[in-house]
């Protein structure tokens, strides 16, 4: 069966909010939504195009844009380059925005045990084929895309022991062939994208319409936390159950999403600075 794509009913929606006068809070992941899913992470990088459009809605004073990852804050920020975003790095642990940085005081609390937690991983790493270590700050993450399935278990069962541990409060999330070490605490995209969306209300008032795309089973927190306050999106074209409003099946589709919203709020923020 074909997915269908809520392209341009989305795109309907965002843009007669803006025509309304709201204001508008993309917020949305960034490797499988902003760039085309890689074998090798180090290799996802932004179109042009794609930065461009983004920012657009960056400068304009009707829009703000968040990009919300697994990614470490520092990496997800080398790879975007847009003056005035907020980056979210680490499913929502660490947070820069224009004017302020926020960091998860129980992440933080972590930092020394996730350091000895990569250094084992790191040490062990060569011994298993197939496996690649990326120690973050807030988080270590285990790629295992080559991994035997034998050895993977004896990976993980090795994890299970490691944050076991007297003090020690890390979890463990399984995502597609990587495996990450993340401190517990209650914590994720879904509770990051609400308070980033107060924040955004405080600032530019009431009138705010939140639109969150992603395509990673973490989004999946933003879409159930953003329920009834924001249009949701999934990308992707399988068939895989989603918490999120509206599907959109490819990244051109986000593109040209993103170009109709980056035309509008440029017109309309030059019009109402008086320029047009
Ligand atoms: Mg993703």
């Amino acid at each position: 069966m074909a997915t269908v794509s809520d392209a341009r009913h989305v795109m309907t929606l965002a843009d007669t909010c803006l025509a309304r006068g709201e204001s508008l809070l993309l917020m949305t992941d960034f490797d499988g939504t902003l760039t085309p899913i890689v074998d090798d992470p180090s290799e996802a990088w932004l179109s042009d195009v794609m930065r461009g459009h983004l920012r657009s809605l960056a400068r304009s004073p009707r829009s703000r844009v968040s990009i919300v990852s697994g990614r470490g804050l520092d990496d997800l920020r080398r790879r975007v380059r847009i003056p005035g975003v907020t980056y979210v790095g680490c499913h929502g642990l660490e947070v820069a925005g224009p004017d302020f940085t926020f960091s998860h005081p129980e992440a933080e609390g972590q930092v020394e045990v996730l350091r000895e937690v990569a250094r084992a991983l790191l040490e062990r790493a060569p011994l298993l084929d197939g496996m690649r270590v990326e120690p973050k700050r807030l988080a270590v993450a285990v790629h295992y895309r080559h991994l035997s399935a034998a050895s993977r278990r004896q990976l993980e069962d090795e994890l299970a022991r490691a944050i076991l541990q007297d003090g020690v409060r890390l979890k463990i999330f399984h995502g597609t062939k990587v495996v990450e070490v993340l401190p517990a605490a209650g914590w994720n995209k879904g509770t990051c994208a609400l308070w980033i969306l107060e924040r955004t209300r405080r600032e530019l008032g009431a009138a705010v319409r939140a639109l969150y795309l992603g395509d990673d089973w973490t989004d999946e927190h933003a879409f159930e936390a953003l329920a009834g306050q924001a249009i949701t999106v999934r990308v992707g074209n399988d068939q895989r159950a989603s918490k999120a409003d509206y599907r959109v099946e490819t990244i051109e589709e986000v593109q040209g999403l993103l170009a109709t919203l980056a035309a509008r709020v440029g017109e309309s923020g030059l019009a109402s600075v008086g320029i047009l």
